[in-house]
Formats: structure tokens, sequence, C-alpha cells
């Protein structure tokens, strides 16, 4: 296996900002548009190992860093080799720097301080204060080992007015130029693997921000570009909105990732179709835990796909009494190992009686629903490209 980090446009939709890229890593390639399953924990909710191969995944977010060093602690992961030995994940993996975290136990109110240099917070698991700096960030994720490490930054609230969004802006252009200055020094983990470095573009909800944040971070020697913020993948209008603003000025030749976008399988095409290669959310196995199981169909929609469902946000609630006797599988169209084996009315009833293996079966269908739509989304992009 090549120990590089490649990305390759192989195909621009005609009518769409939709393209396929192929990312070579040291832990094997992966073809985008792709969704990563979420496992900030060291581990995707309900899914084994296997489970996530045979639901075709083909790269996942796997321990986050702030997660890591409250519970297991580095040390256990460093004698491990690194996350894909202590995970059991040797395809490729992505890690995110823990400012995402930071930013939300500051928003709780919780003890959390930032300053020019970086964050200080208090890590639950060693019951210690914890001072997070650009450097840190990276140093850990070279810990981690994951093949995409991210740069320490601020997530912006929505509510921040100009004046405030870009001052967090402009302190997470420092931070990242710090990034930047660290991995060139250290470009590999501490097991030897180069790994890829994102910049994240910041400007909260103003347009004038966000295209001087993708100026800039589109001007930086990063692999490839992340666009974050705390609207971006919980409300879909702004989110499309903001991306629209900044298209241009993203780099071809670098993957494009959404941070947090895939709540619904429409909210994939949608930012897809605007140019995004690359996505995480944690809602698909959230949903399915809570018994909401995407049920619907791709269908053409001018030139491009929507997600048509009968049921409300594309999701069938198993819980209801229709399905108690109901003997068809999830989704008539779904080709996944639950659809394949178990009907509606087993689902209903493991769902009902509390069983433990329904969140499995059911994270391996939304799962296996979302890598399925970024398939058909790839052959409609390779059979109308430009
Ligand atoms: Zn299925």
């Amino acid at each position: 296996m090549t120990n590089s980090f490649t990305t390759r446009l192989l195909y621009q939709h005609k009518h769409t900002r939709a393209r396929v890229i192929e990312v070579t890593t040291p832990h094997g390639k992966f073809v985008g548009p792709v969704f990563m399953p979420v496992g900030t924990r060291a581990g995707v909710n309900n899914l084994s190992s296997t489970d996530l191969q045979l639901s075709q995944t083909q790269i996942i977010l796997g321990g986050n860093t702030y997660h890591m060093l409250s519970a297991p602690q580095m040390q256990v992961i460093e004698n491990a080799g690194g996350m894909h030995n202590f995970m059991a994940w040797q395809g490729p993996m992505l890690t995110d720097s823990g400012g995402f975290q930071i930013f939300s136990l500051s928003k709780q109110g919780k003890m959390c301080n930032i300053d020019e240099d970086g964050a200080n917070f208090y890590l639950p698991g060693p019951n210690q204060w914890m001072h997070m700096t650009p450097e840190v960030s990276l140093a850990t994720q070279k810990i981690i080992g994951a093949d995409i490490i991210m740069a320490f930054d601020e997530c912006t609230l929505d509510s921040l007015d100009y004046d405030a969004a870009a001052l967090v802006m402009a302190r997470t252009h420092r931070w990242l130029e710090r990034s930047c200055a660290y991995h060139s020094l250290h470009p590999s983990s501490v097991y030897g693997a180069r790994q890829a470095l994102f910049g994240i573009i910041q400007g909260g909800v103003h347009q004038k921000l966000r295209r001087q944040s993708a100026e800039y971070v589109a001007s930086m020697a990063t692999d490839g570009i992340a666009i974050g913020g705390e609207t971006i993948g919980f409300d879909m209008l702004a989110t499309i909105k903001i991306i629209d603003w900044i298209h241009d000025i993203l780099p071809q030749d670098k993957a494009r990732y959404t941070m947090g976008v895939g709540a619904s399988v429409q909210d994939l095409l949608d930012v897809v179709a605007a140019g995004i290669d690359m996505f995480d959310c944690v809602a698909p196995t959230r949903n399915a835990r809570h018994g909401a199981l995407y049920c619907g169909e791709l269908k053409p929609a001018g030139n491009w796909l929507s997600f048509e469902s009968a049921h409300p946000n594309g999701r069938m609630l198993i819980k209801k009494a229709c399905y108690a006797d109901d003997p068809g599988p999830i989704m008539e169209s779904c080709t996944c190992p639950t659809c394949q084996n178990y009907s509606r009315s087993h689902l209903h009833y493991l769902f009902k009686t509390k069983h433990e293996l329904f969140s499995a079966l059911a994270s391996m269908h939304n799962v296996y629903v979302l890598h399925d739509a970024c398939a058909r989304m790839r052959d409609l992009i390779v059979k109308h490209h430009a």
C-alpha cells in the first residue's frame, strides 16, 4: 500500500457541480461523493467493523481528539499502534481536531475558555485541565494516526454578528497557519504513515467573511478543505447558501468536506449537487436507535436526483402498529443485509420489546441507504459527465 495521500478529480457532472473524486490514503482508496459513519468514541454505534464493511462503508470518522484525550487517553491508543488497530478498522479514517467539542462545551457554559494561544478546558476522564493549542491538537491526531486530520479551529455560532464572527475567523486562520507549520515539520503519524491535513472555512452566516475564509484556506498548503460552523448540516438551506457563496473559490483538485451533513438522504443529494465530496453525521445511527428508518426511493429530478418518500422526513417509524404484521422489508429496493433478511414485523417486534438486536439491524439499513445514495450519485455523474 502506498504511503501517500493524493486526490484525483475523475468526473465533473455536466448539469450540476457534483463530482466524482478518487482519494488514495496509506490505508486504501475511497471514491467520493462519500458518506462517513461517525465513531467519535472509537466505535461506530451499533456497527462492528465487519458490519461497516457489509454496509459498503469506505471511510469512517474515528476517534475524535477531545474524546480520546478524555478516555481511553493517548497512551492506550499509542500502545495499540494507533486508532486503526485500536478500533479494528484498517480502511481510510478521518479524525476531528476537538474544535467542535470545545465549542459545544463553551456553548453549554461548561468549563472552557479560549484565547489566542488555544483553549483551556476540563477533561473529565483524567480529571484534569487541558491546554489545547493547534500544535497539541495535531500532535494528538498524529498519535490517533488517522489518514485525514483536521486543523484546530473555533466553530462559529450562528448568532455572532459580523464583527464577532470576523474575530473568530481571523483567529481560526492564525491557528491554521500554525497547524500547517507544524504539519510541514511532521507530515506523518507517529507510526510513519503520511497524513493529510484539512483546513476549515469559518465565517458564520456572513457572505463576505465566508468568501474571505474560503480564499484564505484555499491559499494554504492543505490536502483538503472543510466547511464548518454551527449552521453546517443543522440548517440545510443556510448550508447550501454558504456553499453557493464560496464554490468558485474552492480548488478543483482538493477534496471538499461539509462537517456534520447527513441527517437525511436528501441532504446528501443537495450538498453533492452543490459541489461537496465528503460528509459525516451521527444522525443515521441515532435515528436507527430511535426506530426512525430511512424509507423512500431515489427518483430522477430534472438532471439530478431526489429522495421521494411517503413518510415524514423520509423516515418510517417502525413502532407504528401498522407494521406489527407487515411481512415486507423496510424498503423494497434496498439490498442491505437487514432488508434482505428481516421483515418490518420482526423489526417492529424487536423495537417494541427493546431487543438489543434492533439497533444493529436498523443502523445497518440507515447507513447502507446513505452509501447507496452516494453510489447512485457517482453512477449518474459518470454517466453524464462534462
Ligand atoms: Zn435496507
